[in-house]
């Protein structure tokens, strides 16, 4: 495939984080002509982004680090269990200074629209640039795109105001101002310890109450990272196989089975050291996601501690969750995020009784009172797993866009193609184990699995590839039995992002594979050695 001009690339990718880079090495590695365009002015995706007081990780360092840099796996050092942003973000930036992909990557550059031309994919900026790809890789990430509020008068608000996924560069202090945070999701909890000690008042708006364990985040001890070191191979063929992407111990007994005081000197060693999570992350039939008398015995655990830390039994009430299962959203994993609660400069407020009605010009008014502040935070999550695609109008061979293919619900097939869009692939797209995985794990087993297509159908002769439509409908069905057969099939009770409920409008339906990880890529590799079945290649 030749290329005609530097901006005439054989793949074209967008997204400079974790996916993109994996994406630009491999293409780069394998001959290619490749570019990565990125909304951001420099690489790192979700890390680029988030960089509100306390984001960190809450998949393990050791885990959440990548496969296909061996040296580099015994010179980095992690310093936390669980990495803090700047770490992050400092350990990607490395990755693309040690593999020279700078140069293949162009900054400050917001891809509006693509649109397959018979061809090529035709890539066109707000700016105005144009680029195009044989090959078009949204590596758009899964939680990019934010939500605030559905209610007037946010123009309005005098005061600052922030959406944690866009954060300025710049330190923000809230020494001693007037702050309210809108939103109690896994980013909410960590932004609230913190912000609450210097602010002068903190207003925590929560909507659905959600569960909430310890994080256990500590720094690692010398001989932690010696046996992490010589042990890595190892470590990440076992994270591939796991169901979420990582693997460590799962308890393999089954709770309900044992007597109470077992049962609870079980959960609370789990839970003082940060491991109560190990009892939902797997979908083996004595876990809590799959298994509903677990699930019962590990919510009513968290419901408990809840009231035991929160001392003023009316808010400590209003934090519990009551009318879904632990775990179908997202199991948030936090570090003092109840203990936060019985500050003095500290309010909660029960939006799902009173609900936002407006932003004003002093604050945020609700059904029943205003409150004025200087500072409003919006921890208010994402137009998760499909907004990152459909934000960009992007036009298949009919001239479709994806945004109207997927107005009855987001199809794919695996997770990493659309069927009439050819030549354009999705990472971590929805139907993929996407946001059920340790991100780096599913990135990588997708960026593995287009490469190499694209590699055979260079050998073969191939310039285009189609899923079919037909493929897509019966993988669809398999993402939607996969989530009826967990607890996952009650997340709309959550109103969990998993399910787009959390956006007004959207299609609720259980977007991501939740078959497992390891399984995924048993099945996708099965599919590579039959030909790439459900793909068409001309
Ligand atoms: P999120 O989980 O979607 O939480 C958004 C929060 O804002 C929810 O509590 C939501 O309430 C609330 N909200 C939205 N609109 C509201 C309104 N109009 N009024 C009142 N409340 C409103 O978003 P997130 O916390 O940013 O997390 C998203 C995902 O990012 C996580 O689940 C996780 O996968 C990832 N993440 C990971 C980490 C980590 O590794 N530690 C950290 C941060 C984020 P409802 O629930 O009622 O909609």
């Amino acid at each position: 495939m030749m290329a005609q001009s530097a901006n005439d690339v054989d793949v074209l990718i967008i997204g400079a984080g974790f996916a993109g880079i994996y994406q630009l090495h491999r293409a780069l590695k394998a001959g290619y002509t490749a570019r990565v365009l990125e909304r951001g002015g420099d690489a790192g995706g979700t890390w680029y982004w988030n960089r509100y007081p306390g984001a960190r990780c809450d998949v393990p360092s050791l885990a959440y680090s990548v496969s296909y840099l061996p040296d580099l796996d015994q010179e980095w050092t992690w310093p936390e269990a669980f990495a803090h942003q700047s770490d992050i973000l400092q350990y990607q930036l490395h990755i693309v200074e040690r593999l020279g992909l700078r140069p293949h990557m162009t900054f400050n550059t917001e891809v509006t629209e693509a649109f397959w031309d018979g061809s090529r994919w035709q890539v066109r900026s707000e700016a105005g640039g144009v680029w195009s790809g044989r090959f078009l890789v949204m590596a758009t990430g899964t939680l990019v795109v934010p939500k605030t509020p559905n209610v007037p008068g946010l123009e309005s608000f005098e005061g600052r105001w922030f959406h944690t996924g866009r954060w300025p560069h710049e330190p923000v202090e809230f020494q001693g101002r007037r702050v309210a945070v809108v939103g109690t999701g896994s980013t909410g909890i960590q932004v609230i310890p913190i912000v609450a000690e210097v602010a002068k008042h903190l207003h925590v708006f929560q909507r659905t109450p959600k569960f909430s364990v310890p994080l256990g985040n500590r720094t690692l001890t010398e001989a932690e990272i010696a046996t992490a070191k010589a042990n890595y191979p190892k470590a990440r063929a076992a994270h591939r196989k796991a169901d979420y992407g990582y693997h460590f111990d799962r308890p393999t007994y089954d709770l309900s089975k044992l007597p109470a005081k077992e049962r609870r000197r079980l959960l609370q060693s789990a839970w003082n050291e940060g491991r109560f999570n190990s009892f939902l992350t797997s979908y083996a039939p004595n876990l809590g996601i799959v298994n509903q008398a677990v699930n019962d015995i590990l919510a009513d655990f968290v419901r408990r501690k809840i009231h035991e830390v929160v001392k003023d039994p009316a808010v400590a009430e209003t934090l519990t969750p009551h009318g879904y299962p632990i775990g179908v959203n997202r199991l948030c994993r936090d570090t003092q995020y109840y203990e936060t609660f019985n500050r003095d400069n500290v309010t909660l407020v029960d939006t799902l009784k009173y609900p936002i009605t407006a932003i004003t010009p002093k604050g945020i008014g609700t059904a029943n009172a205003s409150y004025e502040f200087d500072d409003i935070i919006f921890a208010t999550g994402y137009d998760a797993m499909t907004g990152p695609i459909t934000s960009i109008t992007v036009r298949g061979a009919d001239g479709r866009t994806v945004k109207e293919a997927w107005a009855d619900g987001a199809r794919t097939y695996l997770g990493v193609a659309i069927s009439g869009f050819p030549n354009m692939f999705t990472i971590t797209g929805p139907g993929g184990p996407s946001v059920l995985s340790n991100a780096i794990v599913t990135i990588e087993q997708n960026v593995d699995f287009i490469t190499t297509m694209i590699e055979r159908m260079r050998e073969n002769g191939m310039t285009t590839v189609n899923a079919q439509s037909d493929a897509e409908a019966a993988w669809m069905q398999r993402v939607h039995d996969a989530a009826q057969q967990s607890l996952y099939r009650e997340a709309h009770k959550a109103n969990a992002w998993y399910t787009g409920a959390n956006v007004p409008g959207k299609k609720v339906q259980f977007l991501p594979f939740a078959g497992g990880v390891g399984t995924y890529e048993i099945i996708t590799d099965e599919i590579a050695a039959d030909n790439y079945r459900g793909f068409v290649f001309a």
